[in-house]
């Protein structure tokens, strides 16, 4: 209710004031750069985008981030009484110019990462099972190794023009902080985005337990995505409000991505696993990796029955499948609904 009261008064006295002296108002800077002016009423924080170029502003601080990756120092703003948000005349310059320069709009998802976990003298989880009156083991650095193997072949035949990494594409043992650091080390060019996907297979106590889940970061976790090191000068109580900014668009996709994974993955094997829905935990791999990012568990290698499952390339194919419609379908919306297309 206050947010929409909030836009109402906006909207109902903006016309009455002219601008304050030295100041532009926000809505005539987002109408002058042809740009979408978003408003977060709660955090107090002013979005203008235009196709993957955004600038984003905070109430009361001294900086405002362009790009969600290049912050900018020197800007004064106020607040009026009736609610309207105003940007010194040359900062609000400096912003127009910036979105002058962007021409049209290129980009979107670039990189696809794929990670799947363990490998090497790490094997995983190790199941057992029976299979033809032999006892068979099933590790769980092969079962993620082949599926995401297959999942990255499909992605890049299907995407000529974006790059499907592999954190390890063999039988390797790789740190976890490895694993991280070949995602974030990618340098993005403006409007271009990545997303990071680990693969993994369950282990229980529980020999019942099967079925595949998706983990991604609770929403109240906040990541330190910006390096502190890197702006020493800005005042320390900056960075968390920042950091805030772009965690919440991190956080929000990589709740899009699961929630299409997890329906994809029950499309091809829901009838004869179990989807156990959603998940939030903060794995070092979700947590440290700087962009929408999601830890698939495929099953229970613990289970007699999905151990079977789980050690049959045809079962593998289709989990392989899953991940590539999961993934497919967040692309098509994240590009579609940001003025992307093929
Ligand atoms: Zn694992």
């Amino acid at each position: 209710m206050k947010k929409i009261a909030a836009v109402f008064f906006i909207m109902l006295f903006i016309p009455f004031f002219a601008g304050a002296e030295g100041f532009t108002d926000i809505l005539d800077l987002s109408e002058e750069c042809g740009c979408e002016l978003r408003f977060d009423y709660w955090k107090g924080v002013y979005e203008l985008r235009k196709g993957r170029a955004a600038v984003r502003f905070s109430s009361g601080s001294p900086w405002y981030l362009v790009n969600m990756n290049e912050l900018r120092g020197g800007i004064e703003t106020e607040l009026t009484s009736d609610g309207r948000f105003l940007i010194d005349k040359d900062t609000a310059a400096d912003v127009a110019a910036f979105f002058e320069q962007q021409g049209p709009v290129i980009g979107g998802i670039r990189y696809i990462v794929l990670d799947p976990g363990h490998g090497g003298k790490d094997p995983g989880a190790i199941g057992y099972y029976t299979s033809g009156g032999e006892k068979k083991s099933l590790q769980e650095k092969d079962v993620v190794l082949k599926t995401a193997l297959t999942a990255a072949e499909m992605l890049q035949a299907r995407y000529p023009d974006k790059e499907v990494l592999l954190t390890r594409g063999d039988d390797r043992y790789l740190k976890l902080e490895e694993r991280t650091e070949i995602a974030n080390s990618v340098e993005l060019r403006e409007g271009e985005s990545m997303i990071f996907v680990s693969v993994h297979a369950n282990a229980s106590f529980n020999s019942t337990a099967r079925g595949f889940e998706v983990w991604y970061l609770p929403p109240e976790y906040r990541r330190d995505l910006l390096d502190e090191d890197q702006y020493d000068s800005v005042d320390s109580d900056v960075i968390p409000i920042l950091n805030t900014m772009l965690e919440e668009e991190y956080t929000i996709e990589s709740v899009i991505l699961g929630e299409k994974l997890l329906d994809a993955l029950d499309a091809q094997v829901g009838d004869i696993s179990i989807n156990r829905g959603p998940k939030e935990e903060s794995w070092f791999v979700v947590r440290n990796a700087h962009m929408p990012s999601v830890l698939i568990e495929l099953g229970f290698v613990t289970n007699q029955d999905e151990a079977v499952l789980l050690s049959s390339p045809s079962y593998l194919k289709k989990l392989s499948k899953g991940i590539y419609n999961g993934i497919v379908d967040f692309i098509n919306d994240y590009e579609r609904t940001r003025g992307y297309s093929e």
